[in-house]
């Protein structure tokens, strides 16, 4: 379906506006409430048994801050610089990172497994989907650390909570919450994008008296079953899940099969396009597939030109939508025709809904009104059909700007109260840009300096890896670096400019002033424009509830661009501008 009239055009402009309206909260992100305190509970690793430890006071040449696929790939680059005492730490109870939490049933990776898994080849494995199962993933992870021998170091159930530079002895400090306190020449801290699960700050929560959990922390103690489904623990259960955001759109199918009456709470609709997973096969694995078909991605979804489409799938035919939100590419489209583009491929969604759910008015409920890339895309073959099940009822809160209390036994919108025995949290993840950036993480660098003390007017890094006055420490992340859909290709490169610079062996790796001073005026000019963008959405994490920064952290002209620039910059010397010897 395509739109064309002025009408039209005028009418979805004045609907998408309309639908913000009713969606903003006064109270911003300050509407959530972490899973700390008396939600801490909230936040406990179901998974792995806490085994009590002696504490730990060695030395290692590297310490890596997080066990999921940005540490591990960075692990894996210092291995292969020849790094032999290389220590991850992580807060879960084993490799894999979000893919250690997120067990949920349904859990799948939207993105291609070929592109998404990191290290296959060196692994020897290939996905058995295009779009892998959630244990299938942390397996692989486990399959890295192995591969690399990462286990005897590690630490889990450990939280890094002091980085102190000893300037005499050219290594870090590090102290943990479980009192080990250990040497490190290099420190990577790469500990996540979306980790910390949050809960929607509604009145009552607390006074809830049945069974209620995040989905980051599923409890198939009380559900029964596993990530393919058979919740037999919900059996005669009247269940409520909260959030249809890319995790709800998973979780709900599998809660409706097994649970006796099961509420969706939903606030603003996803986007559900078509999922069309297959077993994937891979026709000619020649040396090299994995990083052909990962470069084929990016290339795409950021702009450029590649002769064959090798990924070709929704991601890909909707590149040009996701550009200037994720990197600020130009396109040879104008604003208008960019607009155009974007109407069509939401009433493609929109019309996908009517053809889908059986009842009018539901399907109403269940239309995505704003642009394409305001709201994380998702995909299903299952979810919208669920509401064609007389055991399922869609409850829309949005009106009220989400639920509007909880008593012991139920859960409230509006005037309206719906008894259920259990609530399931699908309501996301704090946006806690690093582990540093956390709060929780304390780092002192040369002279004392506190890192925030050298940030307070603003990020100062050298293409987002490190600091002046911080030796030997690395960030991994998009701030002062690239963005893109497939993070984990971003963080690949990451771990190579890591492992690079280490390969040298110098004493410091550590940036000039000067060189900081260039790097932030370049992230400045480059400024792309998605603050424009996503000032006109509808609220979400990506847009901070709808007050999004008027300032671009990451590298405005693209991750293709930013990836040829540190090649140059690799080979070109100015890698000697950050390495020192004295
Ligand atoms: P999201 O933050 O995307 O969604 C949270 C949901 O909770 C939204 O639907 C939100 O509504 C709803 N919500 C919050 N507060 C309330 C309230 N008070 N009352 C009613 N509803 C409420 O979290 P997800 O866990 O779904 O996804 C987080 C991210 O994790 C994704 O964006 C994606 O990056 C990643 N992910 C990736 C997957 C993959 O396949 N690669 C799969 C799953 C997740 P509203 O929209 O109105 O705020």
């Amino acid at each position: 379906m395509s739109t064309t009239s002025r009408e039209e055009i005028d009418a979805l402009r004045a609907k998408y506006q309309a639908e913000r309206d009713r969606r903003i909260r006064p109270d911003g992100g300050g509407q959530y409430r972490g899973t700390t305190g008396e939600f801490g509970y909230y936040a406990k690793d179901p998974y792995t048994p806490f085994q009590e430890r002696e504490p730990v006071s060695d030395r290692v040449e590297a310490t890596v801050v997080g066990g999921g696929f940005g540490g591990l790939q960075t692990a894996a680059k210092l291995r292969d610089a020849g790094l032999d005492d290389i220590r991850i730490v992580d807060e879960a109870g084993d490799f894999g990172g979000t893919w250690y939490w997120n067990r949920y049933p349904g859990i799948h990776c939207d993105i291609e497994a070929s592109i998404y898994m990191p290290l296959l080849e060196e692994v020897g494995y290939v996905p058995k989907w295009r779009y892998a199962p959630g244990e299938e993933i942390r397996q692989h992870a486990v399959a890295v650390a192995k591969r690399y021998d990462l286990y005897g170091q590690a630490l889990f159930h450990t939280k890094v909570v002091d980085l102190t530079w000893d300037d005499a002895a050219t290594e870090w400090i590090v102290t943990t919450d479980r009192g080990d306190r250990f040497r490190s020449r290099y420190v990577v801290v790469s500990s996540g994008l979306l980790t910390q699960a949050k809960l929607p700050g509604i009145p009552g929560i607390a006074e809830f008296r049945g069974h209620t959990f995040h989905t980051s922390r599923w409890d198939y103690g009380y559900t029964g079953g596993d990530q393919t489904g058979g919740l037999h623990g919900l059996a005669g259960k009247r269940v409520a899940v909260v959030g249809t955001g890319a995790t709800g759109i998973q979780v709900v199918p599998h809660l409706a099969e097994s649970a006796e009456h099961l509420y969706v709470f939903q606030r603003t609709p996803s986007t559900v396009d078509v999922r069309d997973n297959r077993p994937f096969t891979l026709a000619d694995p020649k040396p090299g597939w994995q990083q052909e078909r990962m470069d084929n991605f990016l290339t795409i979804v950021s702009g450029g030109h590649a002769d064959v489409d090798l990924i070709d799938d929704r991601w890909t035919s909707t590149a040009r939508l996701q550009r200037t939100f994720l990197t600020g590419t130009r396109d040879e489209l104008t604003d208008e025709e960019l607009e155009l583009a974007d109407f069509a491929k939401m009433n493609e969604i929109r019309a996908r809904v009517d053809e889908v759910v059986t009842d009018p008015a539901v399907a109403e409920l269940l239309k995505p009104w704003y642009r394409y890339m305001c709201k994380r895309p998702t995909f299903s073959d299952h979810y919208l059909q669920t509401f064609n099940r007389p055991d399922v009822t869609l409850v829309d809160t949005a009106d009220h700007g989400g639920i509007t209390r909880m008593t012991p036994t139920s859960v409230v919108v509006g005037e309206d109260e719906y008894e259920v025995d259990c609530v399931i949290f699908a309501t996301g993840f704090e946006v806690g840009i690093s582990g540093v950036l956390s709060g929780t993480l304390t780092v002192t660098g040369r002279g004392g300096k506190n890192i925030f003390e050298h940030w307070s007017n603003g990020f100062r890094t050298l293409h987002g890896f490190y600091s002046h006055g911080f030796p030997n420490l690395f960030h991994l992340g998009p701030i002062h670096n690239a963005n893109a859909v497939n993070f984990v290709h971003i963080l690949q490169q990451q771990a190579i400019h890591i492992g690079a610079l280490v390969a040298t062996g110098a004493k410091r790796i550590e940036p000039t002033l000067e060189a900081e001073d260039e790097w932030s005026a370049t992230i400045a000019s480059n400024a792309h424009d998605s603050y424009r963008f996503q000032a006109e959405c509808t609220p979400g994490y990506y847009n901070n509830e709808g007050s999004p920064m008027p300032v671009s952290f990451s590298f405005g002209p693209g991750p293709i661009a930013f990836h040829n620039l540190l090649r140059t910059w690799r080979t070109d010397g100015s890698m000697d501008g950050v390495l020192w010897n004295e």
